[in-house]
């Protein structure tokens, strides 16, 4: 049987990986403050070109199979992978911002939700379970316990907190000399079931929630994935390292 063929990285190679995360979480919190109704997300994309040329980064999300921004903008019932462009916020959306960056060749990549002047109470709900099922997979995430340890986790918070849909099609995945490496990180999962979690293994956690459908289409960009039902959703994600000394969330602010 092969397995998954996986990266693990040393303390020295985390080092720059935090560095990445860091350039990443001055994106999302740029973008964050500036997430303000009659603002385009086009325009929240060239604020975020500005950070990561600030901190003399690059962008991982840019070309990636031809995608054209450095950040994806989904609103509402949009779950990611959206282009920036002309659509102008409006007051009360629920926008999911998912940025990434590059430094000396290490990736980073992380996502928030973030409301837009005043929204819907449930909406705001939603974003709150789901980053809770983040922190609960980061928290999951322990040398010696398994992978399905980390989606069961996720699981567990979505399905307690009540009706909602965990994304279908979409998850998680090993990050390091490139964007995307095994193994995939299901935000659903067995306990004691899957890959043994090693010192030096770096994940990006993402659960992808929405207050109705698991499903999703993709539009005719080809790009945009929203759930078939048309109900809202949002996506939280952190890259995270595992130590000896437990996670370490490489892209939380400095
Ligand atoms: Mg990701």
């Amino acid at each position: 049987m092969f397995g998954p063929k996986i990266e693990y990285k040393t303390p020295a190679q985390i080092a720059i990986m935090r560095r990445a995360g860091v350039v990443v979480a001055d994106v999302l919190a740029t973008v964050r403050e500036a997430a303000v109704p009659g603002v385009t997300t086009g325009d929240l994309d060239q604020l975020a070109r500005e950070v990561i040329a600030r901190h003399g980064a690059t962008s991982n999300f840019l070309g990636y199979h031809g995608f054209p921004g450095v950040i994806c903008t989904s609103v509402n019932e949009e779950v990611v992978h959206t282009i920036p462009g002309s659509r102008e916020l409006r007051e009360g959306d629920l926008l999911s911002v998912d940025a990434g960056a590059v430094v000396d060749g290490w990736h980073g990549d992380a996502a928030v939700t973030v409301e837009v002047g005043e929204v819907d109470p449930a909406d705001a709900e939603l974003s709150r379970v789901t980053e809770a099922a983040l922190w609960a997979g980061i928290e999951a995430a322990q040398v010696g316990a398994r992978l399905g340890d980390v989606g069961h986790a996720i699981e567990s918070v979505v399905r307690a907190a009540g009706d909602y849909g965990i994304v279908q099609g979409f998850t998680g995945h090993g990050i390091g000399t490139a964007m995307h490496q095994d193994p995939d990180v299901p935000n659903e999962g067995q306990r004691g079931k899957g890959l043994r979690l090693k010192p030096g293994l770096v994940i990006a956690v993402e659960p992808m929630v929405s207050r109705g459908s698991p499903h999703t289409r993709i539009l005719d960009d080809e790009w945009t994935a929203v759930t078939v039902d048309g109900s809202r959703a949002a996506h939280w994600e952190h890259t995270v390292a595992l130590t000896p000394d437990g996670p370490q969330v490489l892209t939380l602010p400095a």
